[in-house]
């Protein structure tokens, strides 16, 4: 539909690149997954919505994606370093319960919050716990390689080792490695390492830590950047072709992972990486620690004490969808509200085009303007997905679209005018877009069926002049965020803009 190809913003290379696939029509994306200690809140759920439009948008285009998003259930330390507590290991302690258990309950979290916001579900999700074996290995090779050594139970990467080689640890943020040396202060446990920079890939476990495993080693329990190696690889290859996360992840996690990758293979493992911006509140990005952090179901009952009003999954979605990924987005009652209108005006265009059917009419001129207006907005959708996922600009497309959807169903437009090709190609591109793209869904809590028959009833109840029993019916539907819409040529319900 589009002339122009694919194009993704490569954080590597810092610029958009046309997207070339290793092996087409395969595609494999890694996408670093949640560290299940705790509830996901609404920024992480930004940066998989991010990575699931994009494994939508490829399906969507021909791809076959082998699309896997892992989940962090041991290795992710307390303040993301190389020193400290297991978050979850700190949890389950704190409530004096196994950390398989904590492991459980927010993996199950995670899950029905994915599932709320219609993202898809990955075709593999690895646990970290599940790949021991392959990470214990990929110490053992890094030592082999001499890109890693051995210090009081612990492993360390050896960054100055690494970058002897030819490479340049620091080429993904743009880091440079002696402004990093000046950077690093003196933490704990850096005794242990030969280099501050250096970063554990194994650490011994002293007996209160309880997460821990039998190893080469002795008793310990692996680096959190590891497990992303091992598990992308394994399942993807030792170099494939997107790798994706938040922002947050790039320095030290992704570059980290770039260099395991390249010791262990030596290939660079990944060719394209992608970024997704932060989910902001005035400013500053939401997270657990800085107490701004907005749980999905806070949003749905509005209990929120920043909320005036609940706010249903789509809405939210839709809110995500109408920013570029790599734009920060700001969350705040206004914006929210602004995205409730949008994605009502969206989801009563989808509704009346998936309904409309093509009237053959012969004395109908076909207009022109109208027919060229909707093939370009058609492909103005394409090209603003193919411009690194411009979801903003795909979005105002659709509401190009959604202008004829209203002519339509207002019956200032006759189908036959913009002829059954165009007429066609409207109904089942802004189906697809809106279904399978951009994922979005009709949220209604009664079926087609019963809000049929109380259409049914009202127009029985106006005929009879029973104003009461109308006014009543009205009410039934406005108390669903629907409204009747009582036109010359027909009757009929849509959702409350
Ligand atoms: P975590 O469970 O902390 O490892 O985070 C899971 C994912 O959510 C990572 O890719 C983070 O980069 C991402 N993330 C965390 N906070 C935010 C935020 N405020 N906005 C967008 N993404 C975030
Ligand atoms: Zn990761």
């Amino acid at each position: 539909m589009s002339d122009q190809p694919l194009k993704l913003y490569n954080t590597l290379n810092r610029q958009k690149e046309i997207f070339t696939p290793l092996s087409p029509p395969y595609v494999g994306m890694y996408v670093c997954g949640p560290t299940v200690y705790n509830n996901v809140h609404l920024g992480n759920v930004r940066t998989f919505l991010t990575f699931d439009t994009l494994f939508r948008y490829l399906t969507h285009i021909g791809y076959k994606v082998r699309y896997v998003r892992n989940i962090t259930d041991v290795g992710h330390l307390v303040g993301d370093g190389d020193e400290g507590e297991d978050k979850i290991g700190r949890m389950a302690k704190l409530e004096k319960v196994e950390p398989m258990e904590i492991v459980q309950r927010y993996t199950n979290d995670f899950h029905q919050v994915t599932a709320t916001f219609n993202l898809l579900p990955p075709s593999i999700e690895p646990t970290a716990t599940g790949h021991l074996i392959e990470q214990i290995e990929a110490v053992q090779k890094l030592i082999a390689e001499g890109l890693a050594y051995e210090s009081n139970g612990s492993v360390y990467f050896d960054i100055i080792k690494y970058n002897e080689g030819g490479h340049n640890y620091g080429k993904l943020s743009g880091r440079v490695l002696d402004d990093l040396l000046n950077e690093t202060r003196e933490l704990d446990g850096q005794a242990e390492k030969r280099n501050p920079l250096d970063f554990a890939i194994w650490k011994n476990a002293s007996p209160e830590h309880i997460m821990q495993w039998n190893s080469p080693w002795g008793k310990g329990f692996p680096g959190w950047h590891l497990e992303c190696t091992c598990m992308s690889t394994k399942y993807l290859g030792k170099q494939f072709d997107i790798h994706g996360g938040g922002m947050d992840l790039k320095f030290p996690h992704h570059e980290c992972e770039i260099a395991q990758g390249t010791g262990l293979t030596g290939v660079d493992p990944v060719r394209y990486w992608m970024h997704s911006n932060m989910l902001t509140v005035n400013g500053q990005k939401m997270s657990k620690s800085l107490g701004n952090s907005f749980l999905p179901h806070e949003l749905f009952t509005g209990s929120h004490p920043l909320l005036d009003q609940a706010f249903s999954p789509m809405t939210v979605r839709f809110f995500m969808l109408q920013s570029q990924y790599r734009s920060t987005l700001d969350f705040s009652n206004d914006a929210l509200k602004a995205a409730q209108k949008g994605y009502k005006r969206l989801v009563n265009g989808y509704r009346v085009l998936k309904l409309q059917e093509f009237m053959e009419e012969e004395d109908v001129a076909i207009d022109e303007k109208k027919k060229a207006d909707i093939e370009n907005s058609v492909r103005g959708f394409y090209e603003a997905m193919n411009d690194d996922l411009n979801t903003a600009v795909a979005i105002a497309q659709l509401f190009n679209l959604v202008k004829y959807a209203n002519m339509l169903y207002l019956n200032q437009l006759k189908s036959a005018a913009l002829g059954r090709e165009t007429f066609e190609l409207l109904k089942e591109k802004f189906v697809l877009f809106f279904e399978d793209v951009l994922g979005l869904q009709e949220e209604k809590t009664a079926g087609d069926a019963v809000l049929g028959g109380m259409l049914s009833l009202y127009r029985e109840y106006k005929a009879a002049q029973e104003y009461e029993k109308v006014d009543e019916i009205r009410l039934y539907f406005k108390n669903q965020g629907l409204v009747i819409r009582d036109m010359k040529h027909r009757i009929d319900w849509a959702y409350e803009e």
